[in-house]
Formats: structure tokens, sequence, C-alpha cells
């Protein structure tokens, strides 16, 4: 089966084309989808101009993006439109105006080729996106989601069996990293520059907060951090220029420490041996680094997506329509009406009945 899949919640417009089987009964393991060819584009030099992201642009973007990625995205695959079975696409979470454009021309599409069409949530395809990786995860798995919107601690029992162990009660760690690079003036999306300039910093310079890091709690605050780094940088003032690497090294470390503490108790409360990494934040080295080097401490086994899946794509939303249809839990539609989700937890894709307990 092949199917298409269409990203459109942000500032990345993606396409991709996966091929799946879909086993003929419910005891056939199936493989893991293959990823036949992705297209992407980033919005990230357009919205750079306003330090963040506009929403009316980003929306336009997309509609200019969408159908020259997908011409790009057959052309790599070497297939033609009719060839498509199943059409997936961002139903959200995201930006209303964005989503509403994926969801268009995904359901466009559908009813002009009489293909179905399937809503996909976008932290899903993230929570999925390691299993495109040379080194695929199995279930169950402790899941350290991380990106720009989202922090989230869950045990994933199989596809759609997500239990949330803890989240963010303010912040993401994406938009930690962001927002503290951009109080020390770094372009927008500041994580990755960030993170680059820490290279060459004293991680242990300035003393900064790591929120619910004592007991036994999962969930995650980095709002406090931001704070703790505007004061730095007004205490610096001009001596931000020479001191900028260590404070970058201070943010991070102050940033992967609470990240990493709380994935090793998660791991510890639900007495499970694998974590896995997903979303933005997951391409941060130093991360990879502590993740690795605590998990082998440990005996637990510890896989990311591949550097380039790290961000918003089309193949994971692609993979996740394969694998929900892989595993009969989702029925595409020919009715190609459509409504997006700009707020959709994930816990809402689970079913109470499939919900594991600790
Ligand atoms: P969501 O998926 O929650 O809706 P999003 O789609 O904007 O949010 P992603 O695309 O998964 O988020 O990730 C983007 C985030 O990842 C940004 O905040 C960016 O700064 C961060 N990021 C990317 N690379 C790195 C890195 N190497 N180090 C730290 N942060 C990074
Ligand atoms: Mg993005
Ligand atoms: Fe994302």
């Amino acid at each position: 089966m092949l199917i298409l899949g269409i990203e459109s919640s942000c500032d990345e417009t993606g396409v991709a084309l996966v091929r799946a089987d879909i086993p003929s009964h419910a005891a056939n393991k199936p493989a893991i989808p293959k990823l036949l060819a992705h297209a992407l584009h980033s919005q990230i030099d357009m919205h750079q101009l306003y330090g963040g992201v506009v929403p009316e642009l980003a929306s336009r973007d997309h509609i200019r993006r969408v159908i020259p990625l997908a011409e790009q995205a057959l052309q790599q695959a070497q297939c033609q439109l009719k060839d498509i079975d199943v059409i997936g696409y961002t139903q959200g979470p995201g930006l209303a105006g964005a989503l509403l454009v994926g969801a268009g021309v995904a359901c466009a599409l559908g009813a002009a080729l009489n293909k179905p069409v399937l809503g996909v949530h976008h932290l899903e395809g993230h929570l999925l996106s390691p299993f495109l990786s040379e080194d695929p995860p199995e279930f169950p798995f402790v899941a350290l989601l991380v990106s720009g919107g989202h922090t989230q601690l869950m045990r994933v029992d199989a596809v759609g069996r997500y239990t949330i162990l803890g989240e963010t009660i303010d912040d993401a760690a994406g938009e930690a990293f962001d927002k503290s690079a951009k109080l020390m003036g770094l372009p927008y999306p500041g994580g990755p520059i960030l993170a680059r300039l820490a290279r060459d910093g004293d991680p242990q310079s300035f003393a900064l907060p790591r929120p619910l890091l004592r007991g036994d709690n999962l969930d995650f605050s980095f709002a406090g951090l931001k704070t703790a780094v505007l004061t730095q940088v007004q205490k610096l003032d001009a001596d931000l220029e020479t001191r900028k690497n260590d404070l970058a090294a201070s943010t991070q470390a102050a940033i992967v420490e609470v990240l990493v503490k709380k994935s090793m108790l998660a791991l510890k409360h639900t007495g499970l041996n694998r974590l896995v990494v997903a979303g933005g934040v997951g391409a941060n080295q130093h991360l990879r680094d502590q993740l690795n080097a605590q998990c082998a401490r440990r005996g637990v086994r510890v896989h990311y997506p591949e550097l380039y899946l790290c961000t918003d794509n089309g193949a994971m939303i692609a993979l996740a329509a394969a694998m929900r249809l892989q595993a009969g839990l989702q029925e595409p539609n020919r009715d190609w009406s459509f409504d997006v989700k700009p707020r959709w937890p994930l816990d809402a894709i689970t079913s109470p009945a499939n919900q594991s307990t600790l």
C-alpha cells in the first residue's frame, strides 16, 4: 500500500511517501513501513525577519509549496498520483490556518483521485518517527517527546496506546531553548544556534535553576529558567558578547539535566528498559550524549529519530498514517470533509480501554 503524507502544522511544509504492508490477519506482525521519498521546505528564513512564526505568512507559504513538494516526492519515489492508496495529513495540533492548507490539499486530492484520507495527530508522527531509523525500537517503551510546543513523558505500549506520565506545566523544552536564545540576541529558531555556541562554553559558569527536579514528579517547568537567563543577560550587559558561549552552555546544561533526570525517573517508575526520544530537541547532541551515558549505566536501550526527521516533516505523518492502518486503529474515509484540531491532546487518540496502568 502506498501512503502519501502531508505535514503543514507550523513552519515546515513536508510531503512524503511510504510503502506499508497491511496484514490480512491481526496476529501477523507487519513490517515497519518503508520511506520511499520525502520532500521538505522550511520557512525559517521567512519568519526569521520577525523573530518567530507569523501564522498568516505560514499558511500562504504552505499553499505555494505543497503541490511542488508532492510532485518532487512522487518523482523521487518514481510513482504517479494514481499509485497512491491513502493520503494522510496532519489534522492537529498546530496553527489553524496552516493545518487547513494541508488538510484541504489532502482532501481535494483524495476526492479527485477517489482515494481515502486519514487525519493524523502531529505528535503521534513525532513519537513514531524513530521507527524510520536504522535502529528502530520495539514496544513497550518510555517516550520523551521534546518539541517546540510540547514536552511530555509517555508510556507507549503499542501504536495508539499512550499513557502520559508527565508534561510541562508551562514552556516546552524547545521553547526554553528558543526563548533563552532570543534573550541572548540569537535569531529564530534559537535552539540549534544556542546548542552550537554551547560547544565552546563552560556549562558551570552560570548557576541556573532546575525546577521540579526534587521528588518523584514527572512534570516539567521551564518558565523560571527563561527569567533566570534574562537576569543574567541584564547583569552581563556589555559583557554578553564575550560570555555568550558560557551562558549558552549553562542554559543547555540546565534544560538537558532536567530532561535526562526525569526520563530516568520515568524508566524507574514504569520498570521499562527502553527509551525513545522524539521531537526537534531530540536533535540536540548534548541531550543525546547525556542520555546515552545514563542509559548505558542502567542497561537501557535508547532510540532516536534520524537527525533529519527530528523536526517537522512529511515522513513521520505518512508513517503514522501507515502504522495506524496496520494496527487497524483507524479507517480512512471517503467523504473528504475535514476539520482541523489546532488544540488536540495526545490522550484524545488513546482509547481508555487501551490505556495501560503503571
Ligand atoms: P510541536 O511539534 O510541539 O507542535 P514544533 O513542530 O514547532 O512543535 P519541532 O519541529 O519538533 O517542534 O521542533 C522544533 C524545536 O526544536 C525548536 O524549538 C528548535 O529550537 C528545537 N531544536 C531543533 N534542533 C535543536 C537542537 N540541536 N538543540 C536544541 N533545540 C533544537
Ligand atoms: Mg518548525
Ligand atoms: Fe512538531
